[in-house]
């Protein structure tokens, strides 16, 4: 991996802001285009303890906009790697449900959540993936309630990034440990849109782009999509879910309020049909996946399901992944993202879902988003089930879009229209 060059040569107005100055932003972007925070409502917070910086930025600009009360739940990554090297066995089936019982209960009561993703994407690389496996399931199990209020867009969430030493050594590996994390940093905030001159008029601009596209696919009504790849490594066609819904650029949640779910997001995605999708298919990018790395993922699906999968490295993981449950081998989300996003002229591998699916088209593996059928966010489990939606614990993004790739829609009469080629918008 080479080292690109982040910050133009020219001094812009961004470029002149001190550190805190930019940070500031930032957590200004994150309250109020990211959350949209409503005043009097609650704010949950998780961040890594290397965020207090943000954490404390961001709850000043929580307070200014109204928000009734800001509380922060902070993770340590030695600290959980503790737990794998000295828990005994019993550990690693155990989630503390009653606290995620408690967060569903302040979703309900009307509190928004905000993420500060910034964990070392490798942190787990060397632990038993068995054990990774059954603490990943148990989390999940004791956190549905609270994440099917956030997957059904039933309260206004967010997710920001914050550059930590040691994910920053893994994007930058040939840099000193200050100059990893500064430059980190600056691919952030490039990535997440605050260096124009009014980040937050920017925002709603983007966020109106994003939208006109989302119409687009929306009125095609296309019955499904065809991923090809020149050296024809990817050959995928992807059904789209009947009643299927394009989202992006934003959504107004459950409870009316107006957020972007993820800083940065550069994506138009929408629910596949989880009995329709066959052929081949290349990951373009590594997937880092709960501190583990899985390398050049290829495989095959039948009827909707991966019938056959290989990776090059942490392939053990991937197999163990798709076993989660029934749905772990289907798609729940498909996306797709021209390859002119900043992220992706960055050149940067983030190793970092937040920032790398929105660098290039994607599918997900997993949970389909309600909302992205037609009244979607009403409907049980079964009657999503009918339409095509998928359903498991896991949610998995990733990114087989690369300039190499053309997209194809595809009508149910077989009519074909382009819609990207070598990577862009056609
Ligand atoms: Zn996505
Ligand atoms: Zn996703």
């Amino acid at each position: 991996m080479s080292s690109p060059v982040i910050s133009a040569p020219v001094r812009t107005r961004f470029d002149a802001l001190s550190f805190d100055e930019k940070l500031d932003r930032l957590a200004e972007v994150a309250v109020k285009i990211g959350l949209g925070l409503r005043e009097g409502q609650e704010m949950l917070l998780t961040a890594p303890m290397e965020a207090l910086p943000l954490v404390r930025r961001i709850t000043e600009h929580a307070y200014k906009a109204g928000a009734l009360l800001v509380t922060t739940f902070y993770g340590d990554d030695p600290s959980v790697l503790a737990r794998y090297k000295y828990a005994g066995d019993a550990s690693f089936d155990y989630a503390p449900e009653w606290l995620q019982t408690a967060i569903a209960t302040a979703f309900r009561g009307g509190a928004a959540r905000m993420a500060i993703a910034g964990a070392n994407p490798a942190l787990l690389a060397g632990q038993d993936p068995a054990k990774i496996a059954r603490a990943n399931v148990a989390a999940s199990k004791a956190s549905k309630p609270a994440m099917e209020l956030i997957t059904r867009h039933e309260i206004n969430w967010t997710i920001v990034a914050c550059a930590t030493p040691e994910w920053a050594k893994l994007v930058f590996p040939d840099e000193a440990a200050d100059a990893a994390v500064s430059k980190l940093w600056e691919a952030i905030f490039k990535a997440s849109r605050i260096d124009g001159d009014d980040p937050v008029a920017q925002w709603k601009e983007h966020g109106a782009t994003l939208k006109r596209r989302v119409d687009l696919l929306n009125a095609k009504r296309f019955h499904s999509l065809h991923f090809r790849s020149q050296d024809g490594t990817t050959d995928l066609t992807v059904g789209l879910a009947d009643e299927h819904l394009w989202a992006g650029g934003g959504t107004t949640a459950g409870n009316g309020v107006y957020c972007q779910p993820n800083i940065p997001t550069e994506e138009c995605f929408t629910t596949p049909h989880k009995d329709r999708v066959d052929g081949v298919v290349r990951a373009s990018k590594p997937l880092s996946h709960q501190g583990s790395l899985i390398e050049n993922i290829s495989v095959r699906f039948e009827s909707g399901k991966i019938v056959e999968a290989h990776a090059t490295a942490g392939e053990d993981v991937l197999n163990r992944l798709i076993a989660t449950d029934e749905g772990a081998r289907r798609l729940g989300e498909v996306a797709l993202v021209p390859h002119s996003s900043p992220i992706s002229e960055s050149g940067i591998l983030f190793w970092n879902t937040l920032f790398d699916e929105n660098a290039a088209s994607h599918i997900a593996l997993g949970q389909a988003y309600s909302t992205c059928l037609i009244g979607g966010e009403k409907m049980g489990e079964e009657e999503l089930a009918k339409l095509g939606a998928n359903s498991s614990l896991i949610h998995v993004d990733w990114m087989i879009g690369s300039a190499a790739i053309d997209v194809d829609g595809v009508h149910a009469d077989g009519a074909r229209e382009p819609l990207m080629r070598q990577g862009e918008w056609v």
